[in-house]
């Protein structure tokens, strides 16, 4: 594993402090309630002490969100706001390095996307929404002069625990709202840097509010009164859970749930090109992605090559210390998340499919997987059907357009497709065909604070990014 020169990026440039409180108010305070320990993924040491939002907690913060919201920040004309936003933006710049070693410590992600992908993409939403804050009336948001929904409350996961923070908090500052924002539990430390950058920027007290914690942190900001909008990143069990808990109120919700997309390969595709994508598509982040191509749909004729190509090109394929430059495949967020991972491969093999790694010598402490395929998948196989969030591709194969766009719909989810063609007409038809929010051509995973995202049936409801990402954020 660690056999080739290392060139680790240098963890001291980080100050973790042994122990965090909540951000509340523009302060950090203890917390009411209980601690927990955030750990690294990758060797299991304890990172930091954070505290456990109770009830109490959560009630405090939601009254600073609504004291700022009320005498300062709905007040204050939009191109003040954006002041702020672009002063967090550059800021967020500045200390890139920063947290691209904070976020990779705390989640396991390689250090070159959190430096190369998450950081810049963070610092680009900030950018973005900074530039209509001042821009939204008469813009075609509801009549003339749209207004800003009150407090939000925020829940986030793990996966893309700064950028997801990121989605949700910029939109909601530039449209005049403030937040209570809960990351989730495996990652609270960037979210907690974010609250001291938000202090660095002299954000008006409780325009922010950071409150760290589990499921119950997240329920109490849900459910709690006071709060005017909901908004939720995170597994479909749990959205399901929030849209029941907030039916029946005024509060307005958005849900971005798990997905199970297709990657669609025909036999027209450029075949390195696509390969690339596959393998960008599935194991990106380790495969905990949302919108991961966990599902690759190869037409018959170029199977066999694709799949042949796919495998030498996961042989070299690096998985280790997530601070080495040279990673690929960092660590499973969590000792629960791999066994989840480890779960559904079995099963995997249990139902026939054939199960396939690279040799890979992976770390002794820490939590880790190889990248792995599975090939001769049937739609009936629960590793077609269930979002295992791993580094697990499921090959199953088509014949026909027709056929393909039938299994890519065959799922409850509905986020994310990519299609791999030459034929530029095919793509259009299929884009109208697949019932998925975001349909890659030619590529995947990519995205730009411009472009909206958002999924159908299962996968949630409500779009983030782009213009529609602050109607979520305005009455
Ligand atoms: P999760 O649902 O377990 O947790 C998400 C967040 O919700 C965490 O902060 C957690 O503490 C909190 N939470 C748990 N129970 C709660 C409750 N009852 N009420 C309120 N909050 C509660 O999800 P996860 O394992 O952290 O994240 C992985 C999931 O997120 C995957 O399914 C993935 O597809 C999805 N995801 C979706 C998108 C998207 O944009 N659609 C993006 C990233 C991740």
């Amino acid at each position: 594993m660690f056999d080739y020169a290392p060139a680790p990026e240098s963890r001291s440039i980080v100050d973790i402090k042994p122990s965090y409180g909540l951000f509340i108010d523009g302060d950090f305070v203890d917390g009411h309630g209980k601690s927990f320990k955030t750990i690294s993924p990758a060797t299991e040491e304890v990172l930091a002490e954070v505290s456990e939002a109770d009830d109490a907690d959560v009630d405090l913060a939601v009254k600073a969100a609504r004291r700022a919201y009320t005498r300062v920040w709905s007040r204050m004309p939009g191109k003040e706001r954006a002041k702020y936003l672009y002063r967090i933006a550059r800021i967020i710049q500045e200390r890139g390095r920063e947290l691209a070693v904070l976020e990779s410590l705390d989640n396991g992600k390689p250090i070159k996307e959190s430096r190369d992908v998450d950081i810049p993409m963070v610092a680009a939403h900030f950018f973005y929404y900074a530039g209509w804050a001042d821009k939204l009336e008469y813009s075609g948001f509801g009549a003339g002069n749209p207004r800003p929904l009150g407090v939000a409350g925020q829940v986030i996961p793990w996966n893309f625990p700064l950028l997801m923070l990121a989605w949700k908090i910029a939109p909601a500052l530039a449209a005049g709202n403030t937040v209570v924002l809960k990351p989730a539990e495996t990652t609270p430390l960037t979210a907690l840097l974010f609250a001291e950058i938000c202090q660095q920027a002299d954000l008006p007290r409780g325009v922010v509010n950071i409150v760290t914690g589990a499921g119950d942190t997240g329920r109490t900001i849900v459910s709690h009164a006071d709060v005017d909008k909901v908004a939720f990143t995170g597994s479909t069990e749990v959205g399901k859970a929030i849209a029941r808990a907030v039916a029946g109120t005024d509060k307005k919700v958005t849900l971005e749930l798990g997905g199970k997309a297709a990657n669609i390969v025909f036999d027209d595709a450029p075949v390195d090109q696509a390969v690339e994508g596959i393998v960008t598509g599935i194991f990106f982040n380790q495969g905990h992605v949302c919108c991961a191509g966990s599902r690759l749909l190869v037409q018959e004729s170029v199977a066999d090559e694709v799949l042949e190509r796919l495998k030498r090109r996961m042989g070299t394929l690096r998985v280790g210390d997530p601070l080495d430059k040279n990673t690929d495949i960092g660590a499973i967020n969590s000792a629960e998340q791999l066994a989840k991972i480890r779960e559904l491969s079995d099963i995997g093999e249990q139902e026939g499919a054939g199960r396939w790694s690279p040799a890979c010598d992976l770390p002794k402490n820490g939590f880790w997987f190889p990248p792995t395929v599975f090939t001769g998948v049937s739609q009936a196989h629960r590793i077609a059907r269930e979002e295992i969030f791993g580094p697990v591709l499921s090959v199953l194969t088509f014949r026909t357009p027709a056929e393909a766009v039938e299994k890519a719909n065959n799922t409850p989810y509905g986020l994310s497709a990519g299609v791999w063609t030459e034929k530029g007409s095919r793509i259009l038809w299929m884009a109208d065909q697949l019932r998925a929010g975001v349909v890659w051509a030619n590529t995947f995973n990519k995205f730009d604070p411009s472009s909206p995202f958002g999924g159908y049936k299962e996968s949630g409801y409500g779009r983030e990014g782009g213009r529609h990402g602050l109607e979520g954020y305005l009455r």
